[in-house]
């Protein structure tokens, strides 16, 4: 029977695991993850403003493992060795015929440790549950976040969304290294998205960096000081460390690079935000919509390889991507149609409830 070792139980592991169990070849599947569930990383954000409730995003991976039919070992990977195929953890080494890597992307300081004890992040529904419980317990005069991505932008609006329900003052401040914000997102959206804060009073510091953090004060690129204030980092992503330890091809950020099968070699496979695909001569952007389709595509790979057939390369599917709002403002760019206001919000939160695991999710993300 042969052994298959899927790293990670998020998009991309969940769909590989789904279609590996489905095969009815009798493999042996099993999916490693150091948390015990599934968090729906989409709607985190929603958790601080709108008030979705945290347990509404994680699915519990034992049931996904007893409903598709796989093993789960809840342990953390601490390192792997294709040549020796060997997955290792603090409880021991686990050998396999193929691996699948889908550990996903975490929260990068860049080393800066008084910044990694400090700030809050927005990572998994723990780190949701971190930020709401400092919203209600603390008084912030100031709210500094790092990083004008979406993750960064979409926080922000949900802020303010929770001090006006809330009826609390404070400042909220977006600090960005770039001198724009949005990366190489296109202009139009851009300038959407800056009116949008500025209607949101919702301040940003381009060409900026946050410096240090002591005692709820926070330094500015050297002359502004916030005080009482509440840091959230969302100013970059890296793979997990057994990644970045691993001596193979990578992008900056520590995504491996596949081939065409999204393999590293002929019995590892890479999906997912761990991997970086060449595509349209940059490479593919994070996002559920890949991570689904290639956890699918390495599985069907490995299907084909145990049946001695032909691979199939991997051809992304790109519908879009949205920036959400939490004043429902939202912008985004689906099926080539360039979308602003409520039509993006209704679209993204329609998504959002397709692709959550577990009817009891799906209500409770319909009643919030
Ligand atoms: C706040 C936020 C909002 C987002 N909003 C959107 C959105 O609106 N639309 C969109 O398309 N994308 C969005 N994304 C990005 C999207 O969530 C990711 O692209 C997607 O989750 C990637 O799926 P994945 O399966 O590769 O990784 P993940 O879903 O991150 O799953 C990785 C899994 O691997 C596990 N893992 C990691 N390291 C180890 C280890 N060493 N050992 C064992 N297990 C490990 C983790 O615990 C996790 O369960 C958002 C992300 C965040 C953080």
């Amino acid at each position: 029977m042969k052994k298959i070792l899927i790293i990670g139980g998020g998009f991309a592991g969940l769909s590989a695991a789904g279609r590996l169990c489905k095969s009815g070849l009798g493999l042996d599947v099993n999916l490693i993850d150091k948390k015990e569930e599934n968090d729906f990383l989409p709607l985190l954000p929603d958790v601080v403003g709108r008030g979705i409730r945290p347990q509404c995003l994680a699915y519990e991976l034992k049931n996904a493992s007893r409903h598709l039919g796989f093993g789960f070992i809840n342990e953390e990977v601490i390192s792997i060795s294709p040549q020796k195929r060997e997955v290792s953890t603090r409880a021991g080494k686990l050998i396999y015929d193929y691996l699948i890597i889908a550990s996903g992307s975490e929260t990068n300081f860049y080393g800066n440790d008084n910044i990694k004890k400090y700030a809050y992040k927005l990572d998994d529904i723990n780190d949701g549950r971190k930020i709401i419980r400092a919203l209600r317990e603390e008084a912030f005069n100031n709210f500094i976040i790092g990083g004008a991505g979406y993750t960064g932008i979409e926080l922000a609006t949900n802020l303010r969304l929770f001090l006006e329900r809330n009826k609390k003052p404070g400042k909220i401040v977006i600090v960005e290294r770039q001198e724009s914000i949005l990366g190489p997102l296109p202009l139009w959206m851009k300038d959407y998205v800056l009116g949008n804060l500025k209607r949101l009073n919702i301040d940003i510091l381009t060409n900026s960096t946050i410096e240090h953090i002591e005692e709820g004060n926070i330094s500015v690129s050297g002359k502004r000081i916030f005080n009482q204030a509440m840091v959230v980092w969302a100013a970059g992503v890296k793979t997990a460390d057994f990644i970045q330890d691993l001596n193979v091809e990578k992008n900056p950020q520590g995504r491996i690079k596949v081939d065409d099968y999204l393999r590293l070699d002929e019995n590892c496979f890479v999906v997912g935000d761990a991997a970086y695909f060449s595509y349209k001569n940059s490479y593919l952007r994070m996002a559920v919509q890949f991570a689904i389709a290639q956890g699918n595509c390495a599985a069907g790979n490995i299907i084909n390889s145990i049946k001695v057939r032909q691979l199939h390369s991997y051809k992304p599917i790109d519908f879009g991507y949205i920036i959400p709002m939490a004043n429902n403002k939202s912008c985004g760019k689906i099926i080539g149609l360039n979308l602003k206001g409520y039509a993006p919000t209704v679209f993204h939160y329609i998504m959002c409830f397709y692709r959550s695991y577990g009817v009891r999710n799906k209500f409770g993300i319909l009643k919030t």
